[in-house]
């Protein structure tokens, strides 16, 4: 017992909870990292963990990296993950996405669940005949639709900010971009790269998703070996994390690494200062990849896309933020935006305090 509490407090956590309910099958646990900016707003993931504690760890892991996610966008949202520990092929019912769905209207708002690994949308049409905190519903029933359109169109917009700031150039056509991962993210990132005139190379384990981007938006397919070898003005990695490590930076010859993947860096202080030695400009994954939060949280005032596109285009002014900041601190980008979403929280808890007095 006391070491559950002990993994729970090193992150700082507000609240985990474990969720059993025999009668569906669930073991659940939700981890609220912060609500000091908003409600807990964080997707849920089904995977069958080895054990409990890899479940907990990942959880914490995940919603602690959401807190600075929806901070850096200037989301009034805290923090939130939930796991399932089920398999998604095995054990998906409508009875345990329902009894997922009661536990989270438990808490009354405090956490907001959405799609995420091994969910659908259509699991989310399930949990929510159970609570109103949810997020990510299709756009007929009256949610946003699929996140990958928006984070595509944030990491293309990202991706202007870092050529502006890296190499001063303000046009993106007749440069290399190589794509790692053409799945949805990486498919929707094709289009605006062919209209914004990009040469672009890419590569994916699935045969089909290559053939598909190669067919609609002419992407070179070259191998995995040669993504990683060649010269490119930008690396987008839309497939894996952790792809960006001492292997990987000693063959990358990429003037910047913009990507939607999570947690691209297999360890961020490691990896950031290579990154800097070589002088590749790397572009915080949680950030230009927020296009899609910055959707499903518009969901909560009544969707409407206009006003979610218009969020997402200020990843651009965001990243220039960070890049100033990165630089007159003389740290990489990836800490400079730790320290600016921190930041955001803090002045708000003080200020609120302020208020509440
Ligand atoms: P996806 O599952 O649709 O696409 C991922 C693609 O990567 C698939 O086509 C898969 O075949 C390919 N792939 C897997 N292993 C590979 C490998 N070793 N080499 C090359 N390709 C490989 O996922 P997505 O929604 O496009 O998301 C892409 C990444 O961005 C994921 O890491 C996801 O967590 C992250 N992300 C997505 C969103 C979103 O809105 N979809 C938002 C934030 C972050």
């Amino acid at each position: 017992m006391t070491k559950v509490f002990e993994t729970i407090s090193e992150r700082k956590h507000e609240q985990v909870v474990y969720c059993n309910d025999p009668s569906s099958g669930l073991k659940a646990i939700i981890a609220i990292h912060s609500t000091a900016l908003g409600p807990a707003l964080g997707g849920c993931r089904m995977y069958p963990y080895k054990n409990e504690e890899d479940a907990l760890v990942d959880v914490l892991r995940l919603s602690r990296g959401m807190t600075y996610k929806a901070s850096i966008a200037n989301l009034n949202l805290g923090g939130g993950k939930a796991v399932i520990i089920a398999d998604p092929e095995k054990d998906k019912s409508e009875v345990l996405l329902r009894s997922f769905g009661k536990f989270v209207d438990s808490l009354n708002g405090k956490y907001i669940t959405a799609e995420d690994v091994g969910m659908s949308v259509h699991d989310m049409e399930y949990i929510r005949m159970e609570t109103k905190h949810v997020t990510g519903i299709k756009r007929a029933m009256g949610g946003s639709g699929d996140p990958s359109i928006l984070t595509a169109l944030g990491l293309y917009i990202g991706m202007q900010a870092a050529l502006k700031k890296k190499l001063n150039i303000l046009n993106i056509k007749g440069l290399k971009v190589g794509i790692q991962g053409l799945g949805k993210v990486g498919y929707y990132l094709c289009n605006h790269l062919k209209d914004g005139g990009a040469e672009i190379y890419g590569y994916d384990v699935d045969k089909d998703k290559l053939n598909r981007a190669t067919e609609d938006f002419g992407l070179i397919p070259v191998s995995n070996d040669e993504l990683l070898s060649m010269d490119l003005d930008i690396f987008s990695p839309c497939a894996l994390g952790a792809i960006v490590n001492p292997n990987s930076i000693k063959t990358l010859k990429c003037s910047i690494i913009a990507g939607a993947a999570n947690n691209q860096l297999e360890k961020e202080t490691r990896d950031s200062k290579l990154l800097l030695k070589k002088g590749i400009m790397y572009v915080p994954d949680y950030v230009i990849n927020s296009g899609g939060l910055m959707n499903v949280a518009n969901e909560l005032q009544g969707y409407n896309q206009e006003k979610a596109r218009y969020q997402v285009e200020g990843i651009y002014h965001i990243l220039m933020r960070i890049f100033d900041y990165a630089i007159a601190n003389d740290i990489s980008t990836l800490k400079a935006a730790n320290h600016l979403a921190e930041r955001r929280i803090s002045e708000f808890v003080k200020w609120n305090h302020k208020w509440m007095k």
